[in-house]
């Protein structure tokens, strides 16, 4: 049975183009490089680790990695193949192939970007509408719910059998896209595919519990201080609610700076504002501003003017002036255009 996403013309002319440059990669015993965005979540590592075994099971020689820093959120280290990741520092000045996955714009390749230009050959696997288009070859579907989603189609093309292994690690990235099956991009293939990757017999519970029901009891104590301080502006745009925290507040908590990814999960459930923002305090003063919405805002349009990307209802960007500045800039940029 098939599941494949892609049906409109040129998506199916781009990917065969990717099918080719993976199928001739590994019959040549090619290098090739994959990697997702800076600060990987479960999408981007999930495709890399999926599509990094399959490449490697057709013959390739693979070099998984993600973007300086190489830390990994303690959520995802237990993906099948985590452990075998490598250093960006490690890799190869010069490689036959790079694999772009989940990764929205050059920019968020971080260190691994220029890799991405100097490489032979470079395929670019997405599904962010605000994807801009790089890469020798675009594989770019914002109707696909997560990266994974084209992944699993890759594989199939590629004669890939699913196991447990490769199910898990697509699993992770479905579930963590979707909210668990639960916001808009969720459609009848979307289940489908989930379907299958059930039938190979993975423990979707175990994945999900350590996706999104898994922290230290510090968690609790750093999400009253921050759930503590939210601030609820109904005449900003269609609304929005908004909250702040630091990589220094959550070691302050016993906690690894990747917890506050969590957060804008908690505050978006505000009724009385369609944008919910965590903006989080990195260690060289600049602010990541995760935004969410429930419908009437499209925050990747926000997300775009204030340099960053993402989805309609999940988008993001790094601001560079201080907390106040970064706000004022926000309430702006979410007034407009409504
Ligand atoms: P999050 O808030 O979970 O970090 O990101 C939400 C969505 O926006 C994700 O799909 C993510 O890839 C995208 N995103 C977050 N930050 C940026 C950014 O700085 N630039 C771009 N292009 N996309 C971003
Ligand atoms: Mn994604």
């Amino acid at each position: 049975m098939t599941t494949a996403s892609i049906s409109s013309g040129p998506l199916l002319a781009a990917r065969d183009d990717a099918v080719q440059a993976l199928a001739g990669a590994a019959r040549a015993g090619a290098t090739v490089v994959l990697s997702g965005h800076v600060q990987p979540d479960a999408d981007a590592l999930g495709s890399t680790l999926a599509l990094a075994e399959g490449l490697r099971r057709c013959g390739a020689r693979v070099l998984a990695t993600f973007p300086e820093p190489f830390t990994l959120p303690s959520s995802l280290g237990w993906l099948p193949g985590a452990a075998e990741l490598v250093d960006p520092a490690a890799l190869p000045a010069q490689v036959d192939l790079f694999v772009s996955l989940d990764a929205a714009s050059p920019g968020r390749l971080g260190c691994l970007a220029p890799l991405l230009g100097s490489a032979g050959r470079s395929v670019v696997v997405d599904h962010h509408a605000s994807n801009p288009g790089f890469g020798a070859v675009r594989l770019v579907d914002p109707q696909a719910a997560a990266t994974v989603v084209l992944v699993a189609d890759l594989l199939e093309q590629l004669d890939v059998e699913l196991d447990q292994q490769l199910a898990t690690c697509l699993y992770a990235g479905l579930a963590a896209d979707t909210g668990s099956f639960r916001f808009g991009n969720t459609s009848p293939g979307t289940h489908e595919l989930a379907a299958r990757l059930l039938r190979t017999g993975i423990d979707h519970a175990a994945i999900s519990r350590r996706l999104f029901d898994t922290a230290p009891f510090g968690w609790l104590g750093l999400l009253s201080v921050v759930t503590g301080r939210a601030v609820l502006e109904p005449e900003v745009g269609a609304g929005v609610v908004w909250t702040w925290s630091t990589g220094a507040e959550a070691r302050e908590h016993g906690l690894a700076p990747d917890q506050l990814e969590a957060l804008v999960d908690v505050v978006r459930a505000t009724a009385e504002a369609d944008v919910a923002c965590v903006l989080k305090g990195q260690d060289d003063g600049s602010w990541v501003v995760s935004m969410r919405s429930r419908g009437a805002t499209d925050v990747s349009r926000v997300a775009m003017a204030l340099g960053g990307g993402g989805h309609r209802a999940a988008a993001g960007y790094t601001s560079a002036h201080d907390l106040p500045g970064t706000m004022d800039e926000l309430r702006m940029e979410l007034a407009r255009g409504l």
